[in-house]
């Protein structure tokens, strides 16, 4: 079990960063869902023990991350959203660098122990080309295997799909499920696919404030008789209604959500997607936020 409390993360600046995050992940995978400049590299740099909050605590286990990274590191692999790799290195003489740097070893050596991993993230066949010419995808799994390098009990994955193409991402997805199975993974991530295809359970967050812990099903179920989608050109829709407006063979159509009272004329119910509910959980954000800066001015 990971537990969040509490945690505050003001930068310099000062920047409020995080402002208050309380998260309890069990077993399997948790998606952290938010915008960029929400939060999630800095929350996720806390829990790898790699930078130190304001206030609030991180526990692995029952252990304090917080006061003493050094004790749960070797339990914890972090893939960041930034890997330097050396580019004329082989796939395999770079995982075994990195496994010399974390202290990683086995009973047949260092490039036994990176084959193995190289099989695991399905680089085996690449393991003896240079990383220069490795695609997006397989570094963002060269990256995971030195992550998973003496199985650590939480994974740390701060958006490893972002600028992959479609097949790199699902080849992706496949490894990071496997991987869900027997440890606990936190995956950071502004993309909705990410947690749909993935995530039992998840967490929006917005402006460091979590403002959703949901499954993806509640999360749609909640919005249920509550999305309509019509033509964009229909007059009488109300401000503050508009989810997203989308192009469909041309035209242009507008989705909305009407939590009561009836739709405009044209527009009629359609089933909830996780984007529509995660779209109202930002947007809500934004009203009160709107609200209360109006208020306090
Ligand atoms: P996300 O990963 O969701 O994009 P970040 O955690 O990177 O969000 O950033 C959250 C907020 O903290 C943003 O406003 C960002 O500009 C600010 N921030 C991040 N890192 C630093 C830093 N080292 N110094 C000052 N402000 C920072």
């Amino acid at each position: 079990m990971l537990e969040i409390r509490d945690l505050v993360k003001v930068y310099p600046g000062p920047v409020p960063a995080l402002r208050g995050v309380d998260l309890d992940l069990p077993e399997g995978m948790f998606g952290l869902l938010g915008p960029n400049g929400a939060g999630k590299s800095t929350l996720m740099q806390i829990v790898a023990g790699l930078l130190e909050p304001t206030s609030g605590s991180v526990r692995l286990d029952g252990e304090n991350v917080v006061e003493d990274p050094a004790r749960v590191w070797g339990r914890l692999g972090y893939l960041p959203q930034e890997f330097g790799f050396y580019p004329h290195l082989t796939g395999r003489d770079m995982l075994v660098h990195l496994l010399e740097l974390k202290g990683v070893t086995g009973p047949n050596g260092g490039a036994a122990v990176a084959d193995r991993l190289l099989e695991q993230v399905n680089l085996r066949d690449a393991a003896d080309r240079k990383v220069k010419e490795y695609s997006g995808g397989m570094e963002q799994r060269l990256g995971v295997a030195q992550a998973i390098a003496g199985d650590p009990r939480l994974l740390i994955v701060d958006e490893p799909t972002a600028g992959l193409d479609p097949e790199e991402r699902f080849r992706f997805y496949r490894i990071l499920a496997e991987l869900a199975e027997e440890r606990i993974v936190l995956l950071s991530t502004h993309i909705v696919e990410d947690v749909s295809v993935l995530c039992p359970r998840f967490a929006v967050i917005r402006e460091g404030e979590v403002v959703e812990r949901t499954t993806p099903d509640d999360a749609r179920r909640a919005l249920e008789g509550q999305v309509y989608e019509g033509e964009a050109d229909s007059a009488a829709i109300r401000e503050g209604t508009v989810l997203r407006s989308l192009l469909v063979e041309g035209r242009e159509r507008l989705r909305l959500h009407l939590p009561d009272g009836d739709p405009p004329s044209g527009f009629t119910a359609v089933e909830p997607t996780l984007e529509d509910a995660y779209l109202v959980r930002i947007q809500n954000g934004a009203a009160r936020r709107e609200s209360r800066e109006g208020a306090a001015a």
